[in-house]
C-alpha cells in the first residue's frame, strides 16, 4: 500500500452524477472535508468520458450527447414534415454527421470545465486517478502515470457507475461497438445493425434511422422495451416498422465476419430463419454491468448481490459501517437524476446534522422517458404490475389513441401515433400508473409526475381545466 498522503471526512470514488452531487452537498453545504476521485472525466456516464489523445477524439457517452443527437434526428423529422405545412422542401437536407459530432464534442468539453469549476466552488478537492479500497477507511489511488497515494477517510462513498456488456460468445463480436461507441462514430454508417431491446437500443435505432442510416434492430423476443407498459411496447414497435426500421424478432447472432473497410457480415437467425446482413456498423446494446471489478470490495468486506451490484439498504448504507454506495453501481433505478437525488440525500444525512438523520431518496414513482420516435413517458406501475399488485377487479384503466393536431396537415403515412393510459386503483381511483407516447410526451411527463407523486386521483386530474388545443388535455378529459 502506498503511504498515506491525506486524511479527510469524506472520500467519494467516482466523479459521475451521483458522486459529484454527494461530494458537493457534503462540502459546499455542510463543510465536510471532501475529496472526489475520478479515473476518467468529471461528469461520468451522463455527460461524457475518456479522451484518446491522438486524434483528439472524445468518447462521448450517454444522456447529454444522446439528447443532442436525438434533437438532430427530430429536426430531420420536422424537415420531412415541413412540406405538409407549405414549405417548399423537396427532400430533407443532407446531414453532415462529422460537423455535428465536432460541435457536440465541443459542447461536452465545455460541460467538463463547468463540473471542475463547481467542485472548486464547493471546496471539493479533486484527484484524477483510479481508486480502490485497501481497508474499511483507506483508499489507494493510482494516477495515470502509475504513481500511487493512499487516503484515509472517515466515510467513503462508492459511486462508480457501470459499463456496457459485450457479448462473450459470438465469434467476431469484437467487430461491433457498444453504446459508448455510438458517440465515437466520426462518420455516419450507411447500414447499421443494433442488438438489444432496452431503451438504449431503441433510442439509438431511432436516431440512426431518422438521420438517414438504414437501420436493423435485432431483438431476442418478439417485442422491445419489455419493462414498459404493453401499450408502449406495441405502439412503438409498430411505429418503428412503419417508419422503415427493420426489426428482426426472436433473433440470435452466430458469427460476425470482417469484410473490406468498415464493413462486416452478421450471421443471424430470426423469425424468418437464418440470414446474413452486410453492415458498416454493428452496435451491441445488451445491458450494463456495475463498475466494481478492481474496486477492492472484498478487501473492505463490501457485499454485492448475485449480479455484482453493490448491496445497499434504503439509506444507501452498504454492509460495512461508514461505506456507502449509490447510482448505477447499485443497479436499482439507473438514471442520472436518481443518482443525483440519492447523492444529495446522502450528503444531507451524513453531514447535515439531526434534522437530516432520516434523509433518503424515495424510489417510488420515478418518472422516466424513452427518447424514441415518438417519445415515451412513464411513471408508476404498468398495467400487468397493477393487476398483480391490486387484483384486476381493483384497478380501472382509462386510455385513448388519437392523432395529434400537429399531424392534421399530413398524409396518412406521415401521421404519428399518440396514446395515453391512466391506471387507477381503488374506489377513489388513485392514479398508480401513467403511460404516454407521442410528440412532446417527454416534456409533458414531468408535471404529471408531480401529480402522481402527490397521490392524485382521477377526479383530481379531471378537476384541472384542459389547455386547448394540446395533446396533454386528453389526460384530464379521459372517459
Ligand atoms: C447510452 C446511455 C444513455 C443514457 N441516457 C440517459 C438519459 O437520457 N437520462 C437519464 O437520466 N439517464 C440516462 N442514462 C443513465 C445515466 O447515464 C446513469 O444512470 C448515470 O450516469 C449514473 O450515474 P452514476 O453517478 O451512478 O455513475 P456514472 O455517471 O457512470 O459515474 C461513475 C464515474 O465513476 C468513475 N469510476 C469508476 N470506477 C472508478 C474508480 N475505481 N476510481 C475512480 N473513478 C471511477 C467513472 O469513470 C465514472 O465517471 C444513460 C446511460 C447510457 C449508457
Amino acid at each position: 500500500m502506498a503511504p498515506i498522503s491525506k486524511e479527510c471526512d469524506f472520500l467519494v470514488v467516482g466523479g459521475g452524477s451521483g458522486g459529484l452531487a454527494c461530494a458537493r452537498r457534503a462540502s459546499g453545504q455542510w463543510g465536510a472535508k471532501t475529496i472526489a476521485v475520478e479515473s476518467k472525466y468529471l461528469g461520468g456516464t451522463c455527460v461524457n468520458v475518456g479522451i484518446i489523445p491522438y486524434p483528439m477524439l472524445i468518447q462521448l457517452i450517454s444522456c447529454v450527447p444522446k439528447k443532442v443527437t436525438w434533437n438532430a434526428a427530430a429536426i430531420s423529422e420536422t424537415l420531412h414534415e415541413a412540406k405538409s405545412y407549405g414549405f417548399n422542401i423537396e427532400q430533407t437536407a443532407p446531414f453532415d454527421w462529422t460537423t455535428f459530432v465536432k460541435k457536440r464534442t465541443a459542447y461536452v468539453k465545455r460541460l467538463n470545465g463547468i463540473y471542475e469549476k463547481n467542485l472548486d466552488k464547493d471546496h471539493v478537492e479533486y484527484i484524477h486517478g483510479r481508486a480502490h479500497l485497501v481497508s474499511k477507511n483507506e483508499v489507494e489511488i493510482v494516477s495515470d502515470d502509475g504513481s500511487k497515494e493512499t487516503i484515509r477517510a472517515k466515510k467513503i462513498l462508492l459511486a462508480t457507475g457501470g459499463h456496457p456488456n459485450l457479448p462473450p460468445s459470438t465469434p467476431g463480436s469484437e467487430l461491433g461497438i457498444s453504446s459508448d461507441g455510438f458517440f465515437e462514430l466520426e462518420k455516419q454508417p450507411k447500414k447499421a445493425a443494433l442488438v438489444g431491446a432496452g431503451y438504449i437500443a431503441v433510442e439509438m435505432a431511432g436516431m440512426f434511422h431518422h438521420l438517414g442510416t438504414e437501420t436493423h434492430l435485432f431483438i431476442r423476443h418478439d417485442n422491445f422495451l419489455r419493462t414498459f407498459d404493453p401499450m408502449v411496447q406495441d405502439k412503438i414497435i409498430s411505429e418503428y416498422e412503419k417508419q422503415g426500421i427493420i426489426i428482426h424478432r426472436n433473433s440470435s447472432q452466430s458469427k460476425v465476419e470482417k469484410l473490406n473497410g468498415d464493413w462486416k457480415r452478421l450471421h443471424y437467425k430470426d423469425s424468418n430463419g437464418e440470414g446474413t446482413l452486410d453492415i458498416d456498423c454493428l452496435l451491441w446494446a445488451i445491458g450494463r454491468a456495475p463498475e466494481t471489478e478492481d474496486l477492492g470490495l472484498q478487501k473492505a468486506g463490501v457485499e454485492m448481490d448475485g449480479k455484482g451490484f453493490i448491496k445497499v439498504d434504503e439509506f444507501q448504507n452498504t454492509n460495512v459501517e461508514n461505506i456507502y454506495s449509490l447510482g448505477d453501481v447499485c443497479g436499482k433505478v439507473e438514471l442520472t437524476p436518481v443518482a443525483i437525488a440519492a447523492g444529495r440525500a446522502l450528503g444531507n444525512r451524513l453531514f447535515g446534522g439531526p434534522e437530516y438523520k432520516n434523509s433518503k431518496l424515495d424510489y417510488t414513482n420515478i418518472p422516466s422517458v424513452v427518447f424514441a420516435h415518438p417519445e415515451v413517458g412513464s411513471i408508476g406501475l404498468t398495467e400487468p404490475e397493477a393487476k398483480e399488485k391490486f387484483g384486476e377487479e381493483n384497478i380501472k384503466i382509462y386510455k385513448t389513441d388519437f392523432t395529434a393536431m400537429y399531424y392534421a396537415m399530413m398524409e396518412p403515412e406521415d401521421k404519428g401515433p399518440t396514446s395515453f393510459k391512466l391506471i387507477c386503483h381503488g374506489p377513489e381511483e388513485k392514479v398508480v400508473g401513467l403511460h404516454i407516447l407521442g410528440a412532446g410526451c417527454s416534456e409533458m411527463l414531468q408535471g404529471f409526475g408531480v401529480a402522481v407523486k402527490m397521490g392524485a386521483t382521477k377526479k383530481d386530474f379531471d378537476s384541472c381545466v384542459a389547455i386547448h388545443p394540446t395533446s396533454a388535455e386528453e389526460l384530464v378529459t379521459l372517459k
